[in-house]
């Protein structure tokens, strides 16, 4: 159904609740979507979305019409952290709100460990119906995730996609890597549609299309594409944002198929992406703003105003306590992040000491062909510093975002004050994490092959 026909559907089932020639949801107001009583809830990552190629986040092309509405209508926090900048461990910290060591999630391919309590398990617990709809193997249900999900597709077999790995971390794989937008959307409407629960839902729907290969269908692959020139940086900016487009006008095709259950919606990325602002194409190298900044709204009309722009600083591990706290009750035992709930509904926002902690391994020598894992990197965002630590010789690195917000103006060497009391905050924190020591071993790795599948270009 092309998108008008779809809005025709809409307008349709709006005015007479009725059909439009195949399945479109309720035919009386669902127990979940009145304004009292548990809401269903809508999870959406678009996977590899940097804030600022988002509209709703100031981006000059007009990238994510859909998500700028959901803002619209909603609530956004103006700096959203990812707390890492890789896929598995920064999906598993939402999903558990504790950090890449206490859940034991430090890179893809490793599973979360069981003893670790998700949202999934709590939400199902408490009487949500859960279902998952994901689009890459990274989040395949063998990675842990998929626990306290009833229902998780991750059947890529026949799939459009845009990925032509056929192993990866040491699995071979015998269906695509990823599936496309629209085949996501098209099978959690399906499920919708089919759903006859009395429950409110918990629906996580994982987007990979911003992740490369930039590889947006038409017409999504001409919207921003100024250069046919494939060895100009900008033609893989152009597909970047193409890419983007796409994955927006399938968050706008689910939004329009849940609307009518009046869910709680979150739509954030797991991580950004790295386009040459440090030398580096695509993610998971560094914990520069651009690999680690994410959009975050947050739409509830129950209880969120229209129109809040949250201030101050927000990470992953917030979204559970915050969820918590908008439903009313808790969740996941001892959260690692903050409750931004009074803030949506209209308070004051976060405390202004707030710092926000993000790691990652750390690679050395950063050299193509010579990815060698050294320890982990770490940074602490306080106000407007942030310093990052790496092992070895590149040591710290400490910029000021309100000036420098490219991070290209490293003033470690003249602000050894800064530096002191931010390494104390880090050290501090890092002594506090209960690193969980009963992560699985990974399996063999490759160099040549994990850079492959990481896609670094020099
Ligand atoms: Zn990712």
């Amino acid at each position: 159904m092309g998108r008008s026909a779809r809005m025709g559907c809409l307008a349709a089932l709006l005015a007479t609740l009725a059909g439009c020639g195949e399945p479109v949801g309720p035919t009386v107001v669902l127990d979940s979507a009145r304004d009292t009583g548990p809401p269903s809830i809508l999870l959406v990552t678009i996977d590899t979305l940097r804030a600022d190629h988002v509209s709703a986040y100031g981006y000059e092309r007009e990238t994510t019409p859909h998500l700028d509405a959901l803002a619209a209508g909603g609530a956004r926090f103006e700096t959203a952290y990812s707390v890492s900048s890789t896929t598995l461990p920064s999906h598993a910290t939402l999903f558990t709100s504790r950090y890449p060591d206490e859940h034991g999630v430090t890179k893809n391919g490793v599973a979360l460990p069981a003893d670790v309590p998700t949202l999934a398990e709590r939400l199902s617990a408490a009487g949500w119906e859960t279902a998952a709809f994901v689009s890459s193997f990274v989040v395949e249900r063998r990675f842990g995730l998929a626990r306290g999900f009833e229902h998780y597709d991750d059947d890529f077999a026949g799939a459009d996609h845009s990925s032509a790995l056929r192993s990866w971390q040491g699995y071979e794989l015998d269906a695509p890597y990823d599936r496309r937008g629209a085949e996501t959307t098209d099978r959690t409407l399906a499920w919708l549609a089919a759903r006859k629960d009395d429950r409110p839902f918990f629906l996580w729907v994982h987007y990979f299309d911003p992740h490369s290969p930039y590889d947006p269908p038409a017409p999504h692959r001409g919207a921003f594409l100024e250069t046919e020139d494939r060895t100009s940086p900008r033609h893989a900016i152009d597909l970047y944002d193409g890419d983007i487009h796409y994955a927006d006008a399938e968050l706008g095709r689910l939004l329009e198929a849940t609307a009518a259950h009046a869910p709680l919606t979150l739509v954030t990325s797991d991580h950004g992406e790295g386009l040459w602002d440090h030398g580096w194409l695509e993610h998971g190298v560094f914990l520069y703003e651009e690999m680690v900044r994410v959009p975050w709204v947050v739409h509830w009309p129950r209880a969120i105003p229209a129109g809040r722009s949250i201030p101050g600083l927000a990470a992953h591990v917030d979204l559970a306590p915050t969820l918590a706290g908008l439903l009313g009750q808790p969740l996941l035992a001892d959260p690692r992040g903050r409750d931004h709930s009074a803030a949506l509904r209209g308070g004051s926002a976060a405390a202004p000491d707030r710092a926000v902690h993000l790691q990652r391994r750390h690679f050395d020598p950063m050299r193509r062909g010579h990815l060698r894992v050294a320890g982990s990197k770490h940074a602490v965002r306080e106000g407007d510093w942030k310093l990052i630590l790496s092992p070895g010789e590149q040591g710290f690195e400490l910029y000021d975002l309100s000036r420098d917000p490219g991070e290209q103006d490293n003033l470690a060497g003249l602000r050894p004050d800064v530096v002191e009391r931010l390494n104390q905050r880090l050290d501090g924190w890092q002594r506090s994490q209960r690193v969980h020591t009963a992560a699985p071993a990974a399996p063999d790795e490759d160099a040549q092959q994990r850079l492959r599948a990481l896609g670094y270009v020099d």
